[in-house]
């Protein structure tokens, strides 16, 4: 089962969630596809650690070859590429390696070299083998880098718990491709019903079933409840605010761990999700 853990903003608990799930199954998988910010790994402390290299494929131009004819500057979307000199000349910060320059080059002029966008860490923490994907400063985007994360997503070493990027940009939609359930997380508060509503829209368009955890409630904000109600979204779960789990959380520690209400909660979250993929 893969399961995907959402929040329309950062900060409401999405970590939190997929880091929980992950310890109190048997045996998971969790992967950190939040490559511009992965923390979950400081909470899983992760050894045996291998890495690997991501990289994607960056134009380069033959000279000789070239004749001036400014197809590819044209055909760029991305304005990556400028004419200096009536020859094209990358900006590799902002090519999206699409390959598209070298499909309309009439002379066979555009090759390619590889450039590094990231890296893929692969550690062991207990019963979860930790993959976090981490994308290099600067970077345009952190597509391929998911991918190369997502990869490591084998389902015989039982739940695969895939942390997404918060929002509801194309890195989220690429994150939470191959789940068969989605988890969002949301807080009761204004802010979060907000953000909520486009991570909610987002899931409902990609046709992928999914379940809302309402994260630090303490009960004064109904209007997410309400609006679960109003749309037929299960609560799957809802974790009170806590004092206890906001210090566990700023000091690295994973809550089901050591507090085994939290452990509770959770075991039974993964069983109504359990439920919920199999109906
Ligand atoms: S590979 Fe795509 S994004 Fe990069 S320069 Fe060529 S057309 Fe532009
Ligand atoms: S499309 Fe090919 S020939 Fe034309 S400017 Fe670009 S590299 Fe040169």
């Amino acid at each position: 089962m893969k399961l995907a853990v959402l929040s329309g903003k950062g900060g409401t608990g999405k970590t939190f969630t997929a880091v929980n799930l992950a310890t109190v199954a048997e045996k998971a998988v969790y992967i950190d596809c939040d490559v511009e910010e992965p923390n979950g790994r400081l909470f899983f402390k992760p050894v045996d650690k291998t890495e690997s290299v991501v990289a994607t494929p960056l134009p380069t131009f033959d000279a000789k070859k070239c004749t001036g004819c400014r197809k590819c500057v044209d055909f760029c979307r991305f304005n990556a590429l400028v004419f200096i000199k009536d020859k094209p000349k990358v900006f590799a910060e902002v090519c999206h390696s699409c390959g598209g320059c070298s499909l309309v080059c009439p002379a066979e002029a555009v090759m390619e070299t590889e450039k590094p966008v990231g890296v893929v860490e692969c550690g062991r923490s207990g019963n979860v083998r930790v993959v976090t994907g981490c994308m290099n400063l600067g970077e345009a985007s952190g597509i391929p880098i998911i991918e190369a994360a997502l990869s490591h997503a084998a389902t015989d070493e039982g739940l695969v718990v895939i942390d997404c990027p918060p929002g509801s940009a194309c890195s989220v939609m690429e994150s939470v491709k191959y789940a068969d359930y989605c988890i969002l997380v949301a807080e009761p508060t204004a802010f979060g019903l907000h953000n909520f509503k486009m991570v909610h829209e987002l899931v409902t368009l990609m046709e992928k079933p999914c379940g809302v955890i309402i994260n630090k409630t303490d009960g004064e904000y109904g209007a997410m409840e309400e609006f679960c109600a109003h749309h037929e979204i299960p609560v799957l779960c809802r974790v009170p605010y806590s004092e206890k789990l906001a210090r566990l959380g700023s000091s690295g520690q994973i809550a089901s761990l050591s507090d085994e209400e939290t452990a509770k909660l959770f075991r039974g979250l993964l069983t109504s999700v359990s439920k919920e993929v199999c109906a």
